[in-house]
């Protein structure tokens, strides 16, 4: 066995960090920040609050659910003008990931669209992330998914120059997310940590904080989902959710995400409802894969078997509204979906690379 483990991004966890800001600043001796900050957390107070206890110069909040390279031109201008030297991220994926992305663009001084489709600079400006859902793990990973809405383009870019600086992880910000974001951002957190057991790239550091992380969510999802108030399942999903970042950060992610991109672009599902569509599917054909070590995985979680786990899954889904079946995202061409899905990348990165045949077959009992 041989494999390595690593993960640059400092980390803190607790009720109340979101006031540790100025000094993570003041420790690595950034002087000047703008917050990239979700709209609704402008909306809410949460980003003026935090910008007014770190001293941060402006906050830039132009953007939407997949975040566009306009916007990160946009950024970076703000940050020229503010004569920062750092950028605060606060809210979900998209927030992050475009703090992450206006970065590098403003440190390289290129045009967010000339990185997007050419080669990404080494370094860009340090990016201090405080996530406001627990889902993405993007506080602890190097990708950021960015979108050229102009030409249809949407894809996760890949680079050591996208981990943050630090991730500051207050539970207590999650506790306003409403519950279908709180479904579908958990749903993709729990498909982050099973995807890290599967991918080819898996070692037994990877395994371990799978298993945690989804220890941490199975437990906790639906209660964080039916009463947004529960701090401590809030807690464990915040907990989970970075955990499985860290689980999928050096394994990248497989099946279930190569899915869901075709399932965001053509039936236009959320991400993570898109990613909890293929997910107890997959349980049950990687199961088939690899039966000993995924079975030896369900039962530490408490399942019977794989599929207990698989059936938790769908019950999970069920229980929080998220959509289950062909028909219902109005999908009447299996094998048109089926071929996208095989060709996706990340397709690559599952245990075995399953063909547009195999998915056809399996889409077929999702009608
Ligand atoms: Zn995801």
């Amino acid at each position: 066995m041989k494999f390595g483990y690593s993960q640059p991004v400092e980390i803190r966890f607790g009720a109340g960090t979101r006031t540790e800001v100025a000094e993570v600043m003041r420790k690595h001796g950034f002087k000047r920040g703008i917050l990239v900050a979700d709209a609704s957390l402008v909306a809410n107070g949460r980003a003026d609050e935090v910008a007014k206890a770190a001293g941060l110069a402006a906050v830039f909040d132009g953007f939407g659910a997949n975040p566009d390279i306009t916007a990160a031109d946009k950024a970076a201008a703000l940050v020229k003008d503010c004569g920062a030297d750092c950028v605060v991220a606060l809210g979900g994926g998209s927030a992050m990931d475009l703090a992450k992305f206006t970065a590098l663009v403003a440190k390289s001084g290129k045009c967010a669209e000339e990185l997007f489709y050419g080669q990404l600079t080494a370094e860009g400006l340090p990016v201090i992330a405080l996530p406001a859902t627990a889902g993405t793990g993007s506080e602890v990973t190097g990708v950021s998914v960015m979108s050229d809405a102009a030409r249809g383009a949407k894809k996760p870019l890949v680079s050591q120059a996208f981990f943050a600086k630090a991730a500051i992880v207050d539970p207590e910000l999650t506790l306003s997310v409403p519950p279908f974001v709180t479904a579908t951002s958990g749903l993709d957190a729990i498909s982050h940590a099973l995807e890290a057991y599967w991918c080819r790239a898996h070692n037994p550091i990877s395994d371990a904080l799978a298993e945690k992380a989804l220890k941490l969510m199975f437990g906790s999802l639906e209660r964080a989902y039916r009463d947004g108030g529960d701090v401590a399942a809030r807690t464990d999903m915040s907990l989970g959710a970075l955990v499985a970042g860290l689980a999928f950060a050096p394994t990248r992610t497989a099946a279930v995400h190569a899915c869901s991109y075709p399932l965001s672009e053509i039936y236009h599902m959320p991400h993570g409802e898109a990613c909890a569509f293929t997910l107890d599917m997959f349980v049950r054909m990687n199961a088939a894969l690899d039966p000993e070590r995924t079975e030896a995985l369900a039962r530490a979680l408490g399942f019977a078997d794989c599929d207990a786990m698989a059936d938790e899954i769908a019950r999970l889904k069920r229980a929080t509204g998220m959509r289950h079946t062909l028909k219902e995202i109005g999908c009447d061409d299996v094998e048109g979906l089926a071929a996208a899905c095989a060709a996706h990348p990340l397709m690559q990165n599952n245990k075995k690379a399953f063909s547009a045949e195999e998915l056809a077959v399996a889409f077929g009992g999702l009608k």
